[in-house]
């Protein structure tokens, strides 16, 4: 089976959510804080220990200023805080993607 691929992205303009619909079906949230939160650049992350650097509460308000791809593997996210170096690759936004799943499950 191919690795599942985002076939688009947007704004919810509810919640100001990152929303990534995904090739296989599934569409997934991220709340700008947390996306930021899981940067995976150097700044972020110790490259030699894996030490996360930053965490949520380093960015109330933070908002997405844009977001592209880059090739056929990751989305390059530009923050409201002028942060840019990240590049979120397709196996890194399944992680840390939420579901918010059907609103009411079938009975
Ligand atoms: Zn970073």
């Amino acid at each position: 089976m191919d690795t599942p691929r985002p076939t688009g992205a947007r704004i919810d303009p509810a919640t100001g959510h990152l929303l990534v619909p995904w090739s296989d079906g599934v569409t997934l949230r991220y709340p700008i804080d947390a996306l930021r939160a899981a940067c995976p650049c150097a700044g972020c992350v110790d490259e030699w220990t894996g030490k996360v650097l930053v965490s949520i509460e380093m960015f109330p308000g933070v908002t997405l200023k844009s977001l592209k791809q880059v090739g056929q593997y990751a989305f390059n996210v530009v923050f409201s805080d002028g942060h840019d170096t990240g590049l979120y690759t397709w196996p890194r936004l399944r992680e840390i993607g939420r579901n918010d799943g059907d609103a009411a499950p079938p009975t």
